[in-house]
């Protein structure tokens, strides 16, 4: 399917796990990629080549989507060399998880300055494009964490929840622009963030999820590129769980 064939979609931490995974699934789709990494730049090196295999262009940017004058270098960048945007994958995300009473200020403003801060500074850097063009699509990556709240997580899951509330606001004020936000809530998914997790932790996770499995990077990717796409065009402001059952 080449649904998204000429398009430019610009997708925050790229460089692995569900970054990368879009990267590929949204190349494959046809469309031109700009993608994000902070400090993988070998990781990034890699794909940028991958990507460059399937015909399509692409354009690697290392830049930190917790640095506002980063997030607007990278759209400078963008619109320099495809003119227009069609997609934001604000994807870019961290955890560090500890119960709140050990949790260290500055675990918290961390967590909260990539995840919230980050996806606002990217999106605010791309909305007036947006709003020029009189058309855009905006996922935000958040997690089925900042819906159910997850023990450990207290930063986490604020950062997540924040993530719900801000998408939903932006997709009533630009709806009328044909600009649509909609939000992505993975449940556990195979990548080096839930890697982390003790193997103990995660058996105990697999019991609590209704499929009995982790869900892949691909299946995310998947889930963005139909958002993205002219089959998903009167969807807005919704959040979408992909977790295998685990928070019904
Ligand atoms: P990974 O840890 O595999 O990858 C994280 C990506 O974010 C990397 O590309 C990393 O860049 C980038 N990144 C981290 N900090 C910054 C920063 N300050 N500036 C720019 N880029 C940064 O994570 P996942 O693929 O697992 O997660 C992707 C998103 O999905 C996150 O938002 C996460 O919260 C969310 N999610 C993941 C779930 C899971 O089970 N895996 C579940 C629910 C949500 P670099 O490689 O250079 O470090």
């Amino acid at each position: 399917m080449k649904d998204l064939k000429n398009k430019t979609v610009i997708i925050t931490g790229g460089s692995r796990g569900i970054g990368k995974a879009c990267c590929l699934a949204f190349a494959k789709a046809g469309a031109n990629i700009i993608f994000t990494f902070n400090k993988s730049q070998k990781e990034a090196d890699e794909l940028a080549a991958q990507i460059k295999n399937l015909g399509v262009e692409c354009l690697s940017i290392q830049a930190d989507v917790r640095e506002y004058n980063q997030c607007r270098t990278i759209i400078e960048k963008a619109i320099e060399r495809f003119k227009e945007i069609d997609v934001l994958i604000n994807n870019a995300g961290i955890t560090k998880d500890k119960s709140l009473f050990m949790m260290l200020p500055e675990e918290w403003h961390d967590v909260i300055n990539t995840n919230l801060n980050g996806t606002f500074n990217m999106t605010k850097a791309t909305i007036i494009t947006f709003l020029k063009q009189k058309k855009g699509c905006i996922i935000n990556m958040s997690s089925v964490s900042g819906i159910v709240g997850l023990p450990g997580q207290s930063n986490y899951s604020a950062s997540k929840a924040g993530i719900i509330g801000f998408s939903k606001a932006l997709a009533k004020e630009v709806a009328g622009q044909n600009v649509r936000v909609n939000v992505v809530c993975p449940g556990f998914i195979e990548t080096d963030m839930v890697g982390s997790i003790r193997e103990d932790i995660k058996k105990e996770v697999l019991k609590s999820i209704p499929q009995k499995r982790l869900g892949k990077a691909e299946e995310v990717a998947d889930l963005c590129v139909f958002l993205a796409s002219d089959k998903a065009s009167y969807i807005t402001g919704e959040t979408i769980k992909i977790d295998g059952g685990l928070a019904i």
